[in-house]
């Protein structure tokens, strides 16, 4: 017997016209609403499901958190320095980073490496985006945000920090730029949520459970802790995001926006940090080329692809084709969309 489920072909504007309008019947304004829609709208159509139509009902749920704020506006703080700093006053990233993205740019570009820090924000979304978007002027970009503390660190039982993922951008010639963007644990908590809903065991690897043992169940792994990415590497670099996106920037920890979270919603609350380098600045004129050549290496080898490959060729057929939605997620859309 076939365990396919039933999915529905829906175009890219009425993807992002589901969203919106379940967003916007919910209480958020248009501004935000429109952006998070288009942050869901692309996530769908590059075949990140994860943070496709299936996160809009955690946008909702967010606002059961009193001080998310669905009506934000974000402000923009622009001074000498090479740092741009965007309040996004208690809403949610996608439109703070629709305010600081085109001033990150013009810092870049006066200054050779300019960064953006974004706070007071609900982070729920992808990062790459973002890092894509940067490159796709011109820019190298990095991008780092904390999440929830869902991940122990390597070696021990409890969770701390967030599954903070850090993307990266870099330009190529009359190409989309080469992107990665990586949870630094060994999955992202979207995953085991769709293991969840979608009733599969979860791969050896992902998480422990509340006794610190190996797990394959989604739901002991959701109570337990998730693991770090490559054991003591991925537990550095969720380190670092913390550090970055945390401390650096003012903002919270994980484990902080964890406590502050009474209400057990699940959305994180804090910052994000993006670093933009102009590489005109660095001297060498000839970076695009060099990087085309490593490029071509890698994929010169059998069995490899550049990162953002997938993306960029799934992207293609939505654009084409449309995304199969599966019926149950229109169906939950269609109830959590008021009239
Ligand atoms: P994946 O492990 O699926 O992919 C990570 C990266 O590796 C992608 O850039 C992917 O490119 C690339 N990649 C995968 N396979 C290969 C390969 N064989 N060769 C070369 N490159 C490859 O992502 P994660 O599960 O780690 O993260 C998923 C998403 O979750 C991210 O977008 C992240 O930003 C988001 N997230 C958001 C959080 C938040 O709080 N806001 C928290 C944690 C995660 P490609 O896309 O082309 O497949």
């Amino acid at each position: 017997m076939s365990n396919e489920q039933p999915t529905t072909c829906l175009n890219l504007d009425e993807i992002h016209h589901l969203a919106l309008t379940a967003l916007e019947s919910n209480g958020f304004a248009r501004a935000q609403a429109n952006s998070i829609a288009s942050s869901v709208t692309a996530a769908e159509r590059d075949g990140c499901t994860s943070h496709g139509l299936f996160r809009v009902s955690f946008y909702i749920n967010a606002l059961q958190n009193p001080s998310a704020d669905a009506n934000a506006v974000p402000s923009l703080q622009v001074d000498d320095s090479t740092v741009v700093h965007v309040d996004g006053k208690n809403g949610f990233c996608p439109q703070a980073l629709d305010v600081g993205l085109p001033a990150l740019v013009k810092k870049a570009r006066m200054h050779g490496t300019a960064a953006l820090a974004i706070h007071n924000v609900y982070n729920i979304a992808a990062l790459w985006p973002e890092v894509e978007c940067l490159a796709r002027q011109g820019l190298v970009a990095f991008a780092f945000t904390t999440s929830n503390a869902y991940v122990t660190p390597a070696g021990g039982t409890r969770p701390l920090f967030g599954t903070n993922p850090m993307a990266f951008g870099f330009p190529r010639e009359a190409m989309p730029p080469l992107v990665f963007d990586q949870a630094s644990s060994a999955s992202a908590r979207g995953e085991i949520q769709l293991h969840q809903r979608d009733g599969q065991p979860i791969p050896d690897g992902w998480a422990i459970d509340d006794q610190g043992r190996p797990t394959n169940d989604p739901d002991a792994a959701l109570a337990g802790a998730q693991l770090p990415f490559g054991g003591h590497k991925g537990a550095s670099i969720a380190l670092m995001v913390e550090l970055l996106a945390g401390a650096l920037i003012g903002e919270n920890f994980s484990v902080d926006s964890s406590n502050q979270d009474t209400h057990k919603v699940g959305a994180p609350f804090g910052g994000e940090l993006l670093l933009a380098i102009d590489p005109s600045k660095f001297g060498s004129t000839a970076y695009l080329q060099r990087a085309e050549l490593l490029f071509s290496q890698v994929l010169d080898m059998p069995g490899t692809r550049l990162p953002s490959q997938r993306r960029y060729e799934q992207r293609e057929k939505s654009v084409a084709q449309g995304v199969e939605i599966p019926a149950r997620l229109l169906a939950e859309l269609a109830k959590m969309t008021k009239s």
